[in-house]
């Protein structure tokens, strides 16, 4: 493991952290204006940080062999492929809210698999944020909604990729013992406490991340902005369920817009219905939308895939799995199992062995909880 004076050969002055996150439900809602209720999880990127006076910023990264260098005077530009314009986009960003940045060096270590799909990019970003206000003697200039939107900007206009809100918001804003309902249309939040010692989510990583290019995200992004200019509305967070339905029977919706209007307005009905079933902690009915969520992702959605599929299969018939789904975007990444605690172990096991079987190689599975948002150590 790389170490700040190994890195920089002088000790560092602060750490930071940020955690990564899984979405218990609410998938492919959030460009609908939707709801979605993520968790932070029990792995992070932490950052460790000594200023400097000459104006350079360098970022390392014990995941990543290159060195950052950027001059706080610099106009910065991306650079193709580079983990660096994740960092650089947070400089670019504080910079532009007015921040004045001291010169530091920053090195990042993390736990996040880096593209598993447990947001290690909105991790990143929060982390660097946290650094370089902290190097500038301003650790909380800029904090909470501000701070999530600030690095979305960063991850958005500087590295490129066209994420929600959600990663960011529950990096900086997660609670231990809590999951996060954030309205992606109005900004508001909402801790639902999940936190009982008799259950615990399993985080499977199928290690996979199919390139399905333009067919995959942003059409169905299109796809979901063209079926709501259809309805006449917003966003597909206008419509409600009977309305989808008429929708579809009368054939104004129809072939593949259909099907994602099905899950888009299903889904969103199923997060709030399982906000109301995890605060009457009725985990059965919660695993239970967590399972509709994964077939109408498979079915209708047409965004996952056979690693994904594979995993919530084989965690279906295990003693003590209350629900199972894929998490994040879709085609690859990592699935998530809500099991009894005592039955945690036996269940991972079987998964694993049955993707073992299937695939030929290993699945990483771990157990985490709700943990904290972002913070200094
Ligand atoms: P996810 O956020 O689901 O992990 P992304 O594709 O959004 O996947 O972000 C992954 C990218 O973020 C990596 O390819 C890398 O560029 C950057 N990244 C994340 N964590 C680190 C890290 N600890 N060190 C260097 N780069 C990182
Ligand atoms: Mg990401």
């Amino acid at each position: 493991m790389l170490s700040f004076e190994q890195a920089f050969f002088r000790p560092a002055e602060g750490r930071v952290r940020a955690p990564g996150r899984v979405n218990l439900i609410g998938e492919h809602t959030d460009y609908n204006d939707g709801f979605v209720l993520p968790i932070a999880i029990e792995r992070q990127v932490a950052a460790s940080y000594a200023g400097r006076d000459d104006g350079v910023i360098q970022f390392r990264s014990a995941q990543r062999p290159e060195t950052i260098t950027v001059r706080v005077g610099d106009e910065h530009k991306p650079l193709a492929g580079s983990w660096g314009n994740y960092p650089v986009g947070v400089v670019v960003e504080l910079k532009k809210a007015g921040l004045k940045l001291r010169g530091g060096d920053v090195l990042f270590d993390s736990d996040v698999p880096l593209g598993g799909g447990l947001s290690s990019s909105a991790a990143l970003e929060v982390a660097t944020a946290l650094a370089l206000m902290a190097m500038a003697g301003q650790s909380h200039a800029i904090a909470g909604r501000e701070l999530a939107l600030l690095c979305q900007r960063a991850e958005n206009l500087f590295a490129g990729a066209p994420c929600g809100i959600m990663d960011q918001s529950i990096a900086v804003l997660g609670k231990k013992g809590s999951a996060l309902l954030l309205d992606c249309r109005s900004g508001v939040t909402r801790h639902v406490p999940f936190a009982d010692p008799g259950i615990v989510l399993l985080v499977a990583d199928t290690q996979v991340k199919h390139d399905i290019g333009e067919g995959g995200y942003p059409l169905r992004r299109r796809q979901c902005h063209e079926a709501a200019a259809k309805l006449g509305v917003k966003a597909l967070r206008d419509v409600a369920p009977q309305q989808a339905r008429q929708a579809i029977d009368s054939g104004v919706i129809s072939g593949d817009l259909a099907k994602r209007v099905r899950h888009v307005v299903g889904e969103i009905a199923r997060t709030l219905e399982a906000v109301e079933a995890m605060e009457r902690r009725d985990f059965a009915t919660f695993g239970q939308l967590m399972f509709q969520s994964h077939q109408a992702l498979r079915d209708d959605f047409e965004v996952s895939c056979e690693e994904l599929d594979a995993i919530v299969d084989a965690a279906r018939p295990c003693k003590g799995v209350l629900g199972a789904r894929m998490t994040g975007g879709g085609f690859g990444g990592s699935a998530i199992v809500l099991v009894r605690a005592d039955a945690a172990e036996a269940a991972s096991r079987t998964i694993q062995d049955a993707f073992e079987k299937r695939f030929a190689r290993r699945c990483p599975i771990f157990a985490t909880s709700a943990g904290d948002g972002a913070g200094h150590f």
